[in-house]
């Protein structure tokens, strides 16, 4: 018998009971603006902030409006002004580049390796071409982080660093985001946590924390905040800093509270089922899973695998009859951007250079969605079935 999937690979979980009901509270007082708060109240965005800044190591923490939001506020508070070059990886996706861009920046792409990490000797390359770094963790595959530092520091390159994919992962011991001046994080409903949309922005520097907070729309409210610099830091910013808002609300930030006390039990129910289609998929003829290093504590929330210099003819096969059985690949080789899967090439706003070593390796990455509402047993499936169609394309393309 033919075994098909009947998953749906975009389901989430439920908003658990408890942030129900805390978004029910806030929604019956009505102080859903996060400087709304009655005499003596902490609103739930400043809290979220003083847990989140608890919850990395952070001397300070800002809510934003997307993690999109949060990117462009980091490349304005460390000092991107239109025209400069901002250096960020060939592999990611489209809200990386579109931050860049929303500052009137532009981006030099540095290539992805086949660990699905940037390159880090094109990054040593291209170190002395721009004065930041937005590094995407994308799909929570983190490199060297200690060799991409030292590459940084010593040509004085200030990275920030995307963590959509990461929140709740770290790379030897030190949490993802705690690493470059900047963290910023998605909450949007396919990352992590979920609000619907939502952004984390965290660092050690005031002065860089006090810009971010102008900047995210605080009407000169900072002192109600939790987790923000002295008052002084603002003096020093508070004239000059445009308001651009794209602030949290108390609603977004009263469901997210719950979620991240939980969020270690569901990094470990995540990688429960990655690591079931990881054992099922391995040893496949003509499939390359990606090596996570042992320093690296990931979060199995999607995983990829490679079909190295296969035909595209090959690929698509394998697409489709995966798809007839139940089982959604998204491929970053396909001819033309579908849903998530864009390429540097498809962001024509910006110059896109020749990147060989990229084109290779995005031609031959699979990407799957791992949503909790799989089971374990689930995902045992989902790689038979990849395994069986991979294997039997590999044989009659030979
Ligand atoms: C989702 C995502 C972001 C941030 O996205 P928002 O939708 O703006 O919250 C940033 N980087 C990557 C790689 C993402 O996938």
């Amino acid at each position: 018998m033919v075994e098909i999937f009947t998953g749906n690979f975009t389901q989430q979980e439920p908003i658990p009971e408890d942030a129900i009901a805390a978004a029910v509270e806030v929604m019956r007082h009505g102080r859903l603006h996060r400087y709304n708060t009655a005499e003596g109240e902490l609103s739930e965005t400043a809290l979220l902030e003083q847990e989140f800044a608890a919850r990395t190591g952070a001397k300070y923490c800002l809510a934003v409006a997307s993690g999109g939001y949060a990117m462009a506020t980091a490349l304005r508070a460390v000092g991107v002004q239109p025209g400069d070059t901002v250096l960020t990886n060939a592999f990611t996706l489209a809200p990386v580049p579109g931050s860049i861009a929303s500052v009137g920046a532009k981006p030099i792409y540095v290539d992805v390796n086949e660990a699905l990490t940037i390159d880090l000797d094109d990054l040593a390359a291209k170190v002395d071409q721009a004065k930041v770094l937005l590094l995407s963790h994308m799909r929570g595959h983190l490199c060297d982080m200690e060799r991409l530092m030292q590459i940084c520091d010593a040509a004085g390159v200030t990275v920030i660093e995307d963590c959509a994919h990461t929140m709740g992962a770290s790379w030897n011991g030190i949490v993802s985001g705690r690493f470059g001046a900047v963290g910023c994080y998605s909450c949007q409903t396919y990352k992590h946590v979920n609000s619907g949309e939502g952004g984390l922005f965290i660092t050690d520097d005031p002065e860089i924390a006090a810009r971010a907070t102008v900047l995210s729309g605080s009407y000169m409210l900072y002192e109600r905040h939790l987790a923000a610099p002295a008052p002084e830091v603002f003096e020093q910013v508070k004239y000059v800093t445009p308001n651009i808002s794209g602030r949290m609300d108390n609603l977004r930030a009263a469901i997210l509270r719950p979620q991240l006390r939980d969020l270690d039990a569901q990094v470990a129910r995540w990688n429960d089922r990655y690591r079931a289609l990881e054992d099922g998929l391995r040893d496949t003829p003509g499939l390359t899973l990606v090596d996570r290093s042992e320093v690296e504590v990931y979060v199995g929330s999607s995983i990829q695998f490679l079909l190295l210099d296969w035909a595209p003819e090959g690929v698509q096969d394998v697409l489709r009859r995966c798809a007839e059985r139940g089982v959604e690949l998204k491929w970053f080789g396909g001819a033309e951007p579908a849903a998530f899967t864009s390429r540097y090439d498809s962001w024509r706003y910006a110059e896109v250079p020749s990147l060989p070593k990229s084109d290779r390796v995005l031609a031959g990455v699979i990407d799957i969605r791992v949503p909790l509402t799989f089971s374990v047993d689930d995902c045992a499936q989902i790689a038979r079935i990849i395994r069986s169609e991979v294997a039997a394309v590999f044989q009659s393309h030979g």
